[in-house]
């Protein structure tokens, strides 16, 4: 199939083309299967297989993706990508061009022990029905696991010589329980269960009898809630711990940071960002506490893949530097029209985010692993223990942003109020809100190694038309100072 990928873009560079690269997904295959209070709630088995080709012809892009797998109809496809490129040419206001980046002939595959789509179907519903048995509780409405498997093999080539394999295998396994609570209101917990494996994300993750922990944990947690005190409007310090600060980084950090966002191009969907050009190298986005990453090469995440979809080797970029913004999530197309736009070389390489959701789609940028570094303020017991008054959070419960990201308002699942160094009380209904950059300057402490995890996200919508990325944040556990919580 390399060969065949060679070929059509040797085709398309006799044709005069700027650039041209072609993704070929021979087969990706995903399989859904989740449980509700002992029974099998649904089974899902989806394969497809198909291409994408993208070209550049007089500074336009011109895109074209089929499915059917043989050598005319790529040539054909190639074709129409051309014509596109021509007739978008006649409109742009200014000729793309990408940056640099090395030539590679390389492979990468997801680490993983156990390739879940070796495993029966059967076998894994066993073993989901098993985690059921162990979260329910008659007070509990309803309760259940899901669990989905993804494993992908793409080949990309390119005008420049480069050819890239792929294999990428992902595992997405959640804890639900829902149930009502003495005001006769919705209470739940929910969990992405954790890949435990040392650096893989195979089926081995589930088998962990650490996962049976979690679902006692989560059933003991449901059942405090019910009861619990409701959360009391103050002002105070907020602990975040993983799940809350995955969503914190992932909305006011993430989306505020994509290259393509600032200079616009979300506008008419997404929104835009607060920060803009100048403010690279200028800006004190949060504390000197705060270093925070997008690093496509942490093991065992949604975000790592390799290369990305314009063949650029995953990368470890420094986004904020003790507080200071220094860079973007950037692709080879938008570090150039954004340092034309400025004036200057601001960005010097693309950061390897360019992604497309399937081979029908473009690339565009996308978050890969945005990760805040762990700090030297000792593990979780050491922060609640130097904090007088306070709320420990978890768990995004809903949320609501900014369009340009300058503030937002979170609720939590559950929440625990802290009184003079020690946990008091569940709390119900928690909410906190702020605006995103004094909220970042509030933060004053940084959880050690032992409080830094990495939490996938499967759910991440841009674009139009609209793509879900999966991606990951590794992130520690943080407090922030005088926050307003409340209902
Ligand atoms: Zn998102």
């Amino acid at each position: 199939m390399i060969s065949q990928a060679r070929n059509v873009i040797d085709f398309l560079t006799k044709q005069g083309v700027e650039y041209a690269d072609i993704r070929i997904h021979e087969l990706d295959e995903a399989e859904h299967i989740s449980t509700m209070k002992g029974d099998v709630e649904k089974y899902e088995l989806i394969s497809q297989q198909g291409y994408g080709i993208r070209v550049l012809v007089n500074g336009a892009w011109g895109f074209a993706s089929s499915e059917v797998m043989t050598a005319q109809a790529m040539e054909q496809a190639g074709k129409q990508a051309i014509e596109k490129a021509q007739a978008a040419s006649q409109f742009i206001q200014q000729k793309i061009e990408l940056s640099d980046k090395p030539c590679v002939n390389s492979h990468y595959r997801s680490p993983c022990e156990i390739d879940p789509f070796s495993v029966s179907s059967q076998t894994k519903l066993k073993r989901l029905l098993q985690l059921d048995s162990q979260l329910g509780d008659e007070k509990f409405d309803y309760w259940g696991v899901s669990a989905s498997f993804y494993k992908r093999h793409i080949i990309y080539v390119d005008s420049e010589g480069s050819e890239i394999r792929r294999e990428l295998i992902e595992l997405d396994a959640k804890l639900y329980a829902y149930a009502t609570d003495i005001d006769g209101q919705q209470q739940k917990r929910t969990f992405v269960m954790p890949q435990y494996a040392d650096g893989t994300t195979g089926w081995e993750n589930l088998l962990n009898d650490a996962q049976i922990d979690h679902t006692q944990r989560l059933r003991s947690e449901l059942l405090s809630l019910l009861d619990a005190p409701r959360c009391q409007v103050e002002t105070c310090d907020v602990i975040l711990l993983p799940e809350m600060m995955a969503l914190q980084t992932h909305e006011t950090i993430g989306h505020a940071l994509e290259l393509d966002r600032i200079l616009g191009y979300e506008l008419s969907y997404a929104g835009g960002s607060h920060v803009d050009l100048d403010d690279f190298g200028q800006l004190q986005f949060g504390s000197h506490k705060l270093t925070a990453r997008a690093d496509g090469t942490v093991p065992n995440s949604p975000g790592s893949i390799g290369f990305d979809d314009d063949g650029v080797p995953a990368r470890n970029v420094t986004l904020i530097e003790k507080g200071l913004l220094k860079d973007a999530i950037t692709s080879r197309q938008m570090i150039m029209e954004a340092n034309a736009k400025a004036g200057r070389a601001i960005f010097s390489a693309s950061g390897a985010t360019s992604r497309a959701q399937s081979y029908s789609n473009l690339p565009i940028e996308r978050m890969n692993n945005i990760n805040i570094d762990a700090g030297q303020d000792g593990d979780l017991e050491a922060i609640i223990a130097a904090t007088k008054n306070g709320i420990l959070l978890e768990t995004p419960c809903s949320w609501s942003i900014g369009s340009n990201r300058e503030n937002f308002h979170f609720a939590t699942e559950i929440a625990w109020k802290i009184k003079d160094g020690k946990i008091a009380h569940v709390v119900r209904n928690a909410t906190y809100r702020g605006d995103s950059l004094t909220f970042w300057h509030s933060l004053d402490q940084v959880g050690d190694e032992s409080t830094w995890q990495l939490q996938p996200v499967f759910m991440c919508g841009k674009g139009q038309p609209n793509q879900i990325m999966r991606l990951g944040h590794g992130i520690p556990v943080c407090r922030f100072k005088n926050v307003q919580v409340g209902e």
